[in-house]
């Protein structure tokens, strides 16, 4: 089974084609970074453009480094949401003008599903199975049971753990997006600051990191009015030990509970070191579940993850067809 992915969600344009839902033949990706840093942030209008002008060149890319034919597909996958939903409906209407041409079926794909499914790349996936999903725009510890059956046990109730990371590399003048710089100056910096931790009602899986940003925010605005001058080290170092305390005990509490076999990391955060290295040492104490963690290509936006989960969806005859829509609040379960 050979599955063209189109994922167009954000402000990466890309395209791969992966062969029985496990290996990459091709994945290409195309950021546009460079176009929206000087916002400090995605502009969606200029994401949209983007995409409209590298989609084909993306698409085109992937198969001719997959050296597969249209003819030898077997179906075409794409992101149809959540996401902006102009950079979404460029995704879904070359994928729609691509199955309509050759005769192929559709597969609309969840975003977050992708990012879950970039750990089918690594590994087989064994279930029951904890997903701990940290991106910019989600944080949820997602339960399954089999392929294609998401239950989501926690969310965050305000922002997503990429954007606190963005935020607060905001507030220390890094440049963005702030999640790679935090992480490499937490690396250098000292836990000196207290800094709260959101635990919510005892049982909760669920995540907070709005009030964390806010008090990262208040001090470093308090040592400004008192003259005093905080190692952005240090700050990086104390707002990463209390996200990442957070983010290791649920997921940790949750495998527990659920009592699954593995456990796997997913979304762009999951690059984090800290919080790799974290689970890992966590994770080892548990021996009999296994912790799955990709390689950081496969955690930021790419299209071998929506050709991935789109190939489930395949096989097990969940199709599209030319009515698929762009959902820019696409639920997962
Ligand atoms: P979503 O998947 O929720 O729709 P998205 O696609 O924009 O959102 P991703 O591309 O999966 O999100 O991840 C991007 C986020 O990951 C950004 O917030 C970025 O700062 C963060 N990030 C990337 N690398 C790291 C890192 N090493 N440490 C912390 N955060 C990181
Ligand atoms: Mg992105
Ligand atoms: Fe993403």
């Amino acid at each position: 089974i050979y599955v063209l992915g189109i994922e167009t969600s954000c402000d990466e344009t890309a395209a791969a084609v992966v062969k029985n839902g496990t290996e990459i033949l091709s994945n290409i990706v195309a950021s546009q970074m460079e176009s929206h840093k000087r916002f400090g942030g995605v502009v969606p209008e200029i994401a949209s453009r983007h995409h409209v002008e590298q989609i084909t060149l993306v698409i085109e890319e992937a198969m001719r480094k997959a050296d597969v034919s249209f003819q030898q597909l077997s179906a075409i996958a794409v992101t149809q949401g959540p996401g902006l939903v102009g950079a979404l409906l460029i995704g879904v209407n070359a994928a729609k003008a691509l199955a309509f041409a050759h005769g192929l079926p559709l597969v609309g794909v969840h975003h977050i599903a992708g990012h879950i499914y970039a750990n089918r790349l690594v590994t087989e996936m064994k279930f029951p199975l904890l997903s701990l999903v940290v991106s910019g725009g989600h944080t949820e510890l997602v339960y399954m049971e089999g392929h294609g059956k998401f239950q989501v046990i926690g969310e965050t109730r305000d922002d997503a753990a990429g954007e606190a990371y963005d935020k607060v590399a905001r507030a220390l003048n890094l440049p963005y997006p702030g999640g790679p710089h935090i992480d490499r100056l937490a690396q250098e910096g000292k836990v000196t600051i207290d800094l709260p931790r959101a635990w919510l009602e005892e049982g909760s899986y669920d995540f907070s990191f709005s009030g964390l940003k806010s008090a990262v925010l208040n001090t470093l605005h308090n040592a400004n009015q008192r003259g005093e001058i905080i190692d952005p080290k240090d700050m990086a170092a104390s707002f990463q030990a209390s996200v990442i305390d957070v983010l290791v005990t649920k997921t940790v509490n949750a495998a527990k509970e659920y009592n699954v076999r593995q456990v796997l990391l997913a979304g762009g955060v999951a690059a984090n070191r800290g919080l790799r290295a974290e689970l890992e040492r966590k994770m080892a104490e548990l021996d009999h579940i296994e912790l799955v963690i990709p390689p950081l290509s496969l955690c930021t936006d790419n299209a071998a993850m929506i050709a991935a989960a789109g190939t489930v969806l395949f096989t097990q005859g969940k199709l599209a067809d030319m009515a698929l829509n762009a959902d820019p609040s696409l639920e997962l379960d």
